[in-house]
């Protein structure tokens, strides 16, 4: 049995040194980062046969299915918080 090497076998360790010169006026006033929502970012994970792959629409997710699992089901075995639910499941409510 093999298993991947998730890590390269030599990494380099960098100290992190504490920021002493930035103040929370320009933190506050360059609006460094920003809070995402569900809404604007999307994301699509395969679930199928534990592929766990990530697309950022469920296009994305259809050309991969076609692809790489030759099927053009893109609701089963997907999760995602995002966009319309599988027509089916609408159907049934
Ligand atoms: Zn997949």
């Amino acid at each position: 049995m093999t298993t991947k090497q998730l890590l390269p076998p030599i990494t380099r360790g960098v100290v992190a040194l504490r920021d002493v010169a930035t103040t929370k006026e320009q933190i506050a006033a360059n609006g460094v980062g920003k809070r995402a929502s569900p809404q604007d970012t999307p994301i699509f994970i395969c679930e199928l046969n534990a592929c766990n792959r990530l697309f950022p629409s469920r296009d994305r997710l259809a050309l991969h299915r076609k692809r790489d699992h030759n099927t053009d089901d893109v609701f089963t075995d997907v999760l995602t918080w995002n966009s319309e639910s599988n027509p089916q499941d609408q159907m049934r409510e």
